[in-house]
């Protein structure tokens, strides 16, 4: 099995430009990320500078809508402070798909400008744009097109790119993105220097004819519209029938060669794909999984990228199913560079969730890919958890712990937080060990006021996750009062309460807000009530009968060592009997059972209920699912045991479980003619992917 699994590490292999190998034999790997979306030969902007006067660019926008297209604004902020209805109509053009882009506060010359000016210009601007709209403003164009190293120094800390004035295209290749150029106009743009339509005409049409040759980004910076729409364009003003003339042709000519949007979009397709590397995650017959790694900010890089994949010959005759992360992705037929392979087109999220790409998905015939999560991790029988409350005496805790992990278990202390010794409970943390809470003081809870009772549960929660900057998430109420008011402040803190009544937890019913235990010896410090090591051990062998029976989960509770070695009380039980016990439940035992601290077992149990698996697709050799679950995932990180139905000639070859771009070990369970893989994976962790590859080492 290892073996195996080992080969199969040989067919994950990065690529990040098109790339062919043999390890595929005559499969077909290549992969690449598009110069431009939608696999255009160039990209192109349309922005608009100012605030025009009235109403003017509420009617160009309304003018490139006519045509499909968003355009960039680029806004000096000042008079929208002072104009309301100016900052309606610009948040109205935002809303209506357009791109809100800065052109500073107060439009000055910042060439020479002192540097608190320039930042205080790029900076405000920036947030007044964001606050309007509530995205994020990634855009500046200069006043002027002043551009001087300083000002650029600026913009890259606050803006993903910047647009001067200077005229040319912008071939990917030389990125100069603080800088970027712009169509050609009349110049010197403002002395008033104007062409005839034709004129302009010719010229734009020659730049994006030159943009496609040379793959760049070409953008149109425009001002005002002339009122009369047979005056000839000047620089600041163009023509409206030059304005639609153009429009039309690059929305209807260029067809999709041309990749028309706004400059932030634009910016960010460059960036992330410049950034982005593919990853091959596997190959079968039916199914290519691959993922787009990119580690820029996820609330700004979020433009999807067309990726071309080639795909085998007879992938053809068939259906294709493209997925994202249990998303389906439009996806359409290209050819290669190379014109001989077929190829996918297909825009994706660069997030690193995982991309499927199966041939012949759902075929009906196929009764496999029926999965469940087991009741407890790894198909145990049952539960147990077991639980220390109280700091101890000296390095009690500590060695407690020591001891619990000569039999390899896990448990939970609760240490009473405003007089535990900081340094003990670390270590016992930093062992594995989790650390719940039991209140900072060890006060009595019953009838005590609301107040009190959300300071020790908050208070000392926020204790320990002080000194161990993870989360606490078990709360053992002290003297075991979990009365009402108790519950409810922890149902908001906490995952989990233990109380003090003796019984198993029945998976079907359990209140975990109220957990039930295991026998505890009475607490009296009187020889006549204290139980023997046998006593003692043989009452909590019964109470794991009845956990197993109930399939339930049972909860154990300590105090401490007791310091002479000869009596169990409540407060106490003696080495002797702890790794009695402590040996029984690793080795002795009839049924399997999981022994977990508290809080793993409160998260596998929470997370099972909440998670919901989602079969994506079955194939020949493959199925791919998703483990659906909306919980927190900074809390909630504890894999779940998910067995899935297998085809039985798949034990025959080799077999991958994977989800996302990690190996998932896994074991092979028959029930009567049935084949089960039994694996753990991650809810809410993306596609998990079974694939069967009979042949492939032999190629
Ligand atoms: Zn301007």
């Amino acid at each position: 099995m290892r073996t195996k699994k080992n080969l199969w590490k040989l067919f994950i292999v990065l690529v990040v430009f098109p790339l062919s190998t043999d390890v595929f034999g005559n499969r077909s790997e290549t992969s690449y990320v598009a110069k431009w979306k939608g696999n255009a030969q160039a990209a192109f902007s349309i922005t608009i500078d100012d605030n025009g006067n009235g109403d003017s660019r509420n009617v160009q926008a309304s003018i490139l809508e006519e045509y499909g297209i968003q355009g960039t604004f680029f806004i000096i902020t000042e008079p929208l402070t002072r104009y309301p209805a100016l900052r309606q109509m610009f948040l109205d053009i935002f809303n209506r798909g357009h791109e809100l882009g800065s052109h500073s506060v107060t439009h000055p010359r910042l060439s020479g400008a002192n540097i608190d000016l320039i930042w205080s210009e790029l900076t405000e601007s920036k947030l007044f744009i964001e606050e309007l709209t509530g995205a994020p403003c990634i855009t500046y164009a200069a006043p002027y097109g002043d551009l001087t190293p300083n000002i650029i120094e600026v913009a890259q800390e606050l803006y993903i790119s910047a647009r001067g004035i200077n005229i040319g295209i912008n071939e990917i290749a030389e990125g100069n993105i603080w800088n970027l150029k712009t169509a050609p106009r009349p110049t010197p743009w403002d002395a008033g220097v104007t062409w005839t339509n034709e004129q302009y005409l010719a010229n734009l049409r020659q730049y994006v004819e030159d943009l496609l040759t040379v793959n760049g980004w070409g953008i149109e910076m425009w001002h005002n519209l002339t009122n009369d729409p047979n005056e000839p364009s000047s620089g600041p003003a163009i023509n409206e029938t030059v304005f639609r003339t153009f429009l039309a042709e690059l929305t209807s000519d260029y067809g999709h060669r041309l990749w028309v949007a706004p400059q932030g979009t634009v910016a960010r397709y460059y960036l992330e794909r410049q950034d982005t590397t593919i990853e091959i995650l596997a190959l079968t017959e039916d199914v290519i999984l691959l993922n787009l790694l990119f580690d820029g900010d996820k609330a700004i890089f979020d433009e999807p990228l067309t990726v071309v994949t080639a795909v085998p010959e007879h992938w053809l005759s068939g259906e294709l199913t493209v997925m994202q992360n249990g998303k389906r992705l439009d996806s359409d037929y290209t050819i290669d560079v190379d014109g001989d392979k077929p190829c996918l087109l297909y825009d994706a999220i660069p997030d690193g969730s995982t991309i499927s790409i199966v041939f012949e998905p759902n075929r009906g015939d196929l009764d496999y890919g029926v999965s469940y999560l087991a009741k407890w991790k790894n198909k145990a029988d049952a539960a147990l958890s077991v639980s220390f409350n109280g700091n101890g005496i000296g390095d009690n805790s500590g060695l407690t712990a020591a001891i619990l992990e000569e039999y390899g278990i896990r448990g939970t202390f609760n240490p009473i937080t405003s007089y535990m010794d900081e340094g003990i409970f670390l270590d016992i943390f930093r062992r594995g060990h989790e650390l719940g809470s039991h209140g900072v003081s060890y006060t009595r809870l019953i009838g005590a006021s609301m107040e009190t009772i959300v300071n020790e549960l908050t208070e000392s929660k926020q204790a320990i996750e002080n000194l161990t900057y993870s989360p606490c998430v078990s709360y053992t109420a002290p003297y075991g009062h979990t009365e009402h008011d108790v519950e409810v402040v922890a149902r908001e803190i906490y995952l989990s309460v233990v109380g003090d009544r003796e019984g198993v937890n029945a998976i079907a019913d359990a209140n975990i807000f109220d957990l039930q235990i295991g026998p505890v010896p009475p607490y009296y410090d009187d020889p006549e009530t204290n139980w023997s090591n046998e006593k003692y051990c043989a009452k909590m062998s019964e109470y794991l009968e009845q956990v197993i029976k109930a399939e339930g989960w049972g909860i154990q509770v300590f105090n401490n060592l007791t310091p002479s070695g000869e009596f169990n009380n409540g407060l106490m039980i003696t080495e002797t009997a702890l790794r009695t016990y402590l040996s029984e439940i690793t080795n002795n035992l009839s049924s399997t059972v999981w022994i977990a601290p508290q809080g793993v077992v409160a998260r596998y149990y929470l997370e099972r209920q909440e998670t919901t698996i989602e079969v994506l697709t079955v194939t020949g050799d493959s199925i791919l699912l998703n483990l659906l679950f909306d919980g927190d995932k900074a809390i909630f990180d504890e894999p779940l045991t998910v067995v899935t139905v297998v085809p039985e000639h798949w034990l025959s070859g080799d077999l991958a479980v994977m989800q996302q771009d990690s190996l998932l070990d896994y074991y092979v369970e028959k029930h009567e003619t049935e084949v089960r893989l039994v694996y753990d994976a991650m809810p809410g962790g993306g596609v998990v992917s079974i694939l069967f590859e009979p042949t492939y080492n032999q190629r």
